[in-house]
């Protein structure tokens, strides 16, 4: 027969699955010897089986009658004993924290007759009733499901009517009468009494804590927060002990030190004459531990000596809750406590420092999310703003300016000096001079994997989207909140990308100290030293090699400066843009071959520069430079804006310029049904002729440039979209044959290897037969994402996403994290079979799953090489894969 209930005795820490964190906890506490009040707790199994089957299992009420009545025996008092009444809470608890999501009744044992003995063995009538009274609050909406709301409407009308700011100032008969009104409205409610059955009152208050774990607001946690709904809760019944006894009692929470920070120190609030919920509550206003110690000195000298041996126990920052009764301190909760970024590291580093924990676990104990927000300047937290809305907080950071509200607006102030926040209802491609030229862009529509998410997070931009509560005008250039404030254009406001929080008017705000030793290594402070250790340890660690993905020398020095050790994605098309599109536009509109030469020809050197700057930033490592990967019509004017001017010049009855009318032409000739899946990547190289020649022509003269200057380039030449191997042969053989020709011609022999990108599931299927022509793999897991799932993500991120997210069909956006059943299953068989075909073949991953610490630690398992990441993700590359690289370190990442 299984076993349903645990004695705290007879629990630990390592049965969180069984008895909840908390429980588990006050098992683990009990057994340190601290100062818990006794008690027990019924186990998740239990749960489990009533909530399948409606049904207490077989067996467990007479275990929790065998625990109770040990319980009494100890305490020398029965539950509810008229005279001198046993109290005890009935408490919830699950495996993972869900701080408020189901219930808890403090109390259980009181009713008409034990409130009189309570009152005679305290000395205190006041405290009996406002005991009694919390009870009938509390069972009364958490077991039978009055509004708790209709009991606060009660307890106001008697505060006003007795003219009393808090519940301090209502005495014992206030409180009895509290109690017949809260007693009327469960019976006007629900039909049935308050139950007076000590016994009844438990046994039903466990089974509504087991119901509460399926509570609306409990399963919308889960989801967010991506918890099993399977687990269930424990239910831990403890013996009560009273923080409302009077001034020399109180209760209060702690951490071991500041979560803000990490300091040393015992932080946190107390309050007095008050039980633990009312802190919470903040029913009043709690006043620092500090005050604490002055009040009871005594008191406050053990808690922060249990507060140091927790924390030597557990290694870590704990919080703790816990209740003084007259002069007496009681311990009522603890767990590894939540902290700021800044505060994970600095613990981290110190706990290291102290010998409490070793390097590799100080590594598993920050994350590259972390990293991310301390890279970004914050608003300075002690001068607060007036909040206009919330949104959701896509690319963290923080920034001021004046909302503006399009992109040629943005780009035209921010010329001019202008710090400017671009405000719309959703970006698309064409806002992107706009978001270059913002501080923050801040969307009305749209989640994490919007455009202007997405877009954001790779510039290393403030981005909160998706402001669900303001509506952006953009033909009046303004936006109105949900309160109806009106902010026009101009107005200056300030966005954080961290919380998702926009305030009216300029937030101070303060440089990352981080960002400042990424870019030059000067290691200022506490927090940063903290950062410097996580990342060199990961360094140490680490068997990933991280690159960037980078298109300009700027960006490539910077990812270089942030501990990039290549380019793993030099994308060729953002060099075909601005005004260079006029060229990309003539050798399109190209009559013969000999003009599509000399169009082909004017884009050769502008190419070469680019290249030479990057490869002169990258001098000694890798840089993989991929072939012209988007469709020609991309650098095209857009389809509809040519018609209309076309259309406009021949009602004027001008003819139209015969550029546009060429122009015209060639889109509608080019137009595809589906660009995605069209005439792109290595098919537009095998059908353009020149288009690969000229690239590689300009690559290679970019690495003789390099050679003679003394430099040391090495460019790799990537061909995407490859599905077949004949497709990359026929590519590689022109190549080679101009790689060859330049050899030739300058008498610098230049080798570059030539590699395919996998970003189809027909490359990942047959990569034994492409690694016969390919000298590495480089995973597009963006377009492999696309094409294994068979969706365009332009199209579905806004379309559906939300509701998939919703539903539970992803747990997180495979764009975000790389989907490893589907996905992750190419790869690795393309690895296996790659490097099977061809031992020693590189592999790397380019796609924006290379900066996410979740797919880092797939990547990191199925063996390849090396991840590629935006510039600013480097860093969290790095950190992310020192962590990946810890064996059989607890990471936290249990989920
Ligand atoms: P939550 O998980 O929402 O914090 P808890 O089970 O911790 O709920 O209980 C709510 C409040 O009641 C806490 O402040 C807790 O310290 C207090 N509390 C719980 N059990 C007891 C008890 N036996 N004696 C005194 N206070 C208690
Ligand atoms: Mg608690
Ligand atoms: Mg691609």
């Amino acid at each position: 027969m299984s076993r349903y209930v645990y004695d705290f005795q007879d629990g630990s820490r390592d049965l969180s699955a069984l008895l909840g964190g908390k429980g588990a906890n006050l098992a683990e506490m009990t057994r340190l010897g601290l100062p818990v009040p006794p008690g027990f707790t019924v186990t998740t199994d239990a749960c489990r089986a009533f909530l399948a089957t409606g049904e207490e299992p077989e067996g467990m009420s007479a275990e929790v009658s065998r625990h109770l009545s040990a319980l009494e025996a100890a305490t020398g008092r029965l539950l509810g004993q008229p005279d001198d009444p046993l109290l005890v809470s009935v408490r919830s608890g699950a495996r993972f924290s869900m701080p408020g999501m189901m219930e808890t009744v403090l109390d259980i044992g009181l009713n008409d007759a034990s409130v009189l003995g309570l009152a005679k063995v305290s000395g205190s009538e006041r405290f009996a009733w406002d005991s009694y009274r919390r009870l009938v609050q509390m069972y009364g909406s958490t077991v039978m499901g009055v509004d708790p709301a209709r009991f606060d409407v009660v307890m106001n009308r008697l505060k006003e009517a007795r003219a009393a700011r808090d519940d301090l100032r209502l005495d014992a008969g206030d409180l009895a009468g509290l109690v017949e009104a809260y007693k009327r409205l469960i019976l006007d409610e629900t039909g049935r009494y308050f139950p007076q059955s000590p016994a009844q009152q438990l046994q039903r208050a466990v089974l509504a804590v087991f119901r509460s774990w399926n509570a609306e607001r409990a399963r919308l946690y889960r989801r967010r927060e991506r918890i099993p709904d399977d687990l269930g809760t424990a239910v831990t019944v403890q013996r009560m002990v009273f923080g409302n006894l009077g001034p020399d009692s109180g209760s209060g929470v702690a951490f071991t030190r500041d979560p803000a920070t990490g300091r040393p120190g015992l932080y946190g609030d107390y309050l007095s004459n008050a039980q633990g919920e009312d802190v919470v509550s903040g029913v009043r206003d709690a006043v620092p531990l500090a005050e604490l110690e002055r009040l009871d000195p005594r008191a406050y000298r053990r808690l922060r000596d249990h507060a140091r041996t927790l924390e030597r126990h557990y290694r870590d920052l704990c919080d703790i809750e816990f209740t003084i009764e007259r002069g007496t301190l009681w311990m009522l909760q603890t767990r590894v406590g939540k902290r700021t970024a800044g505060a994970a590291f600095a613990i981290a580093a110190e706990l290291v420092e102290e010998g409490l924990i070793t390097a590799d676990e100080g590594l598993a104990r920050v994350g590259g999310d972390g990293l991310a927000r301390l890279m970004f300047p914050r608003f300075d937290t002690t001068a607060a703003g007036t909040p206009l809305t919330r949104g959701v907080p896509a690319s963290p950071g923080a920034a001021v300016g004046a909302a503006v509200f399009d992109s040629a607006e943005a780009v035209r102030r921010a010329a001019s000096g202008e710090r400017v926040v671009l405000v719309r209802e959703e970006t698309t491609p064409d806002d992107l001079p706009g978001m270059v030229a913002a501080q923050a862009v801040l969307t009305g529509r749209g989640g994490k994997t919007s455009h202007a998410a997405v877009v954001a997070r790779g510039m290393g931009k403030v981005c909160v989207c998706g402001a669900r509560d303001i509506t952006v005008d953009a033909g009046a250039r303004r936006f109105t909140t949900r309160a109806g404030t009106v902010v026009d254009e101009g107005t200056v406001v300030s966005v954080d990308g961290s919380s998702g929080d926009v305030y009216a008017g300029a937030v101070p705000l303060a440089a990352s100290a981080t960002m400042r030793y990424l870019e030059t290594g000067e290691q200022r402070g506490s927090e940063v030293a903290s950062v410097a250790r996580a990342l060199e340890h990961a360094d140490a660690v680490r068997r990933l090699e991280v690159r960037a993905n980078a298109d300009t020398p700027e960006d490539a020095a910077r990812a270089r400066r942030f501990g990039a050790r290549g380019i793993g994605l030099c994308r060729t098309e953002h060099m075909f843009l601005g005004e260079r599109r006029r060229l990309v536009e003539d050798m399109i509109l190209a009559p013969s071959g000999a003009a599509r030469e000399r169009a082909l020809a004017a884009l050769l050197p502008l190419q070469r520069r680019d290249f030479a700057g990057i490869l002169e930033a990258m001098d000694t490592l890798p840089v993989t430079i991929r072939l012209l990967d988007p469709p020609l019509h991309e650098f095209l004017p857009d389809r509809t804006d040519l018609a209309v001017r076309v259309a406009a010049a021949q009602a004027a009855g001008d003819p139209a310029a015969p550029r546009d009318t060429a122009l015209l032409a060639a889109v509608n000739r080019m137009h595809e049904a589906n660009p995605m899946l069209g005439l792109r990547g290595v098919r537009l190289g095998l059908v353009v002729p020149g288009l690969v020649a000229m690239q590689v022509r300009a690559v290679a003269e970019a690495v003789v440039e390099r050679v003679r200057a003394g430099g040391s380039p090495h460019a790799e030449i990537m061909v995407p979209l490859v599905g077949a191997v004949e497709e990359l042969r026929l590519a590689r053989e022109e190549v080679r044959r101009v790689l060859a020709e330049v050899s030739e011609e300058t008498g610098v022999p230049v080798e570059c290897p030539v590699g395919t990108m996998i970003e189809l599931p027909r490359a990942a299927l047959t990569a034994g037969r492409i690694a016969a022509e390919a000298e590495f793999f480089s995973f597009g897991t963006n377009d492999l994402t696309q094409t294994t799932w068979g969706f365009s993500r332009d199209d579905v991120e806004a379309a559906f996403f939300p509701a998939y997210l919703d539903k539970g069909v992803f747990a997180a956006s495979p764009f975000e994290t790389l989907d490893r059943e589907g996905v992750g299953r190419l790869v690795r068989i393309a690895v296996e079979e790659g490097r099977a075909a061809r031992p020693g073949l590189q592999t790397g991953v380019c796609g924006e799953h290379g900066g996410d610490p979740a797919s880092i630690r797939f990547f990191h398992a199925v063996g390849v090489d090396y991840v590629s990441c935006s510039p600013f993700r480097v860093p969290v590359a790095r950190l992310e894969a020192g962590r990946a690289a810890l064996d059989g370190v607890d990471t936290g990442d249990t989920r």
